[in-house]
């Protein structure tokens, strides 16, 4: 399936910012290729539900990431929907 999470692999901002080049940036999540790559499941309504109990919780992206054993990065991709197959290890 189509990359949700960039436009043909670029992501580009929601308002424009004076520090986000005018090309996009590279997509996090398919790498630029703009196809959801195979080991993800994405799951959207499960990432609010995570995001929403951390933030809930009043904790940080990173001090959750480091709580769960993932780094924030992945923990940013769960949070937005993408979930990697067979679990987060
Ligand atoms: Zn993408």
């Amino acid at each position: 399936m189509k990359c949700p999470n960039c436009k043909l692999g670029r992501m580009y901002p929601a308002v424009p910012h004076k520090n986000f080049p005018e090309s996009g940036l590279q997509c996090d999540v398919c790498h630029g290729s703009g196809i959801l790559p195979e080991y993800f499941n994405y799951l959207p309504e499960e990432g609010k539900i995570l995001k929403e109990n951390r933030i809930s919780r009043n904790v940080l992206l990173r001090d959750e990431a480091h709580r769960i054993g993932v780094c924030a990065r992945r923990l940013s991709c769960m949070e937005r929907g993408y979930f990697k197959k067979g679990g987060e290890s």
